[in-house]
């Protein structure tokens, strides 16, 4: 029931999806009265855009091909200049990408067009992360929240298949944490569940064949509902646990998430019991192992130890992770998340 009423509410976003949509960023320009893009990557993908600002003829102002991870504001502040005379920002790439174009149109209210190439989702979301004076702060504005997103499987057939395992968890974390976040809804429990059910049963059919462009499709359709979760609800347990991990240890992100998920679902297992059975039946049983079997399946990273962590840092790791409270289906306790890093670390099946 949801007698208090709920307000389904995030920004209006225009989103397209199908091969070959990349091409339409100048139909999509044209229709908002611009001319005169900036586009973005990172270094590793600049060739990519290339073919964009190539693509875009006279309506490309320029290309800045020097997006990293976390968005930092020395990053941001090179590329305001580089956006000084642009009247739009085009983004291709994942999170890091996404994020600095949101970083500059916190800045300017650029508008921005982002083409997503990999599962984070972040385009879906009014949230920026971005690192001040080495250390992240997230904040919410509806300034930041993209307003075109073109999600062309083309483009994602090129993400290595650890990444797009990896990336495509990230994405289910989303989902899972939506499902028994404090200010869950309606609207986003279907989201959640949809997203959910896309990648168990799109991912299998990406990692067999990397450029079967239906299961791409199916995929990067999950992607947009898992972060509009992201954009509409509250996380817990699993996402504050992964940003002090990524923080303090500089884990990789995609990475990161995946191997934790199974831990965090199995932690608020019994806790969100209700909540999370649509979630169970969906993995065919305790959400917990079912994600943890689904990862090993598709051949993910499932420990710790594999991203370099060293097994003396897990004590400092649950004293991080417990030391500002928030809200989670089952209370945060210091053992109780030792033993959850234990297994995390290991590689361990959750029970
Ligand atoms: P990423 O953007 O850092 O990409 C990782 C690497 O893969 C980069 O070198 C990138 O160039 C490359 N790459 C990406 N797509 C590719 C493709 N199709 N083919 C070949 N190479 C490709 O990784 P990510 O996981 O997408 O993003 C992580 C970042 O996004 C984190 O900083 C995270 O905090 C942020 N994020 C933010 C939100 C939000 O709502 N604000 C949501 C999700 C993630």
């Amino acid at each position: 029931t949801f007698h208090a009423g709920f307000e389904p509410g995030h920004p209006p976003v225009r989103v397209r999806l199908g091969a070959g949509v990349r091409h339409e960023i100048g139909a999509e320009m044209t229709m908002l009265g611009l001319s005169r893009a900036l586009v973005l990557s990172t270094a590793e993908q600049a060739g990519q855009g290339e073919a964009v600002l190539g693509e875009l003829g006279a309506l490309g102002h320029g290309l800045f091909a020097g997006a990293v991870m976390h968005t930092p504001v020395e990053v941001t502040e090179t590329a305001l200049a580089a956006a000084a005379a642009a009247d739009c920002l085009v983004a291709i790439g994942g999170g890091s990408t996404i994020g600095l174009a949101k970083a500059i149109a916190l800045r300017t209210d650029l508008p921005q067009i982002v083409l997503p190439t990999t599962y984070a989702g972040s385009e879906a979301t009014p949230v920026i992360g971005q690192t001040v004076g080495g250390v992240k702060e997230t904040l919410r504005s509806p300034r930041v929240q993209p307003e075109v997103i073109l999600y062309d499987p083309e483009l994602v057939a090129t993400l290595p298949a650890a990444m797009t395992v990896t990336s495509g968890l990230n994405a289910v974390a989303h989902a899972v944490e939506g499902l028994y976040a404090r200010d869950r809804n309606p609207l986003s429990d279907q989201l959640a569940l949809g997203g959910i059910r896309a990648f168990v049963t799109g991912l299998p059919g990406v990692v067999a064949a990397p450029h079967d462009l239906a299961a791409r499709e199916e995929t990067l359709f999950g992607s947009w509902l898992c972060g509009t979760v992201l954009a509409q609800v509250g996380m817990a347990l699993h996402h504050k646990l992964c940003h002090t991990l990524g923080g303090r240890f500089n884990l990789p992100h995609a990475e990161t998430h995946a191997i934790l998920l199974p831990h965090t679902a199995a932690y608020n297992e019994d806790a969100a019991a209700k909540a999370l059975a649509p979630a169970a039946e969906l993995l065919g049983g305790p959400v917990g192992g079912g994600l943890y079997d689904l990862a090993a399946s598709l051949g993910a990273p499932l420990a710790l130890k594999e991203l370099g962590l060293v097994e003396k840092d897990l004590d400092e790791a649950a004293e991080l992770a417990t030391r500002n409270p928030y809200w989670n289906p089952k209370p945060i306790e210091e053992a109780g998340l030792r033993a959850l890093l234990q297994g995390a670390w290991e590689g361990s099946r959750p029970q």
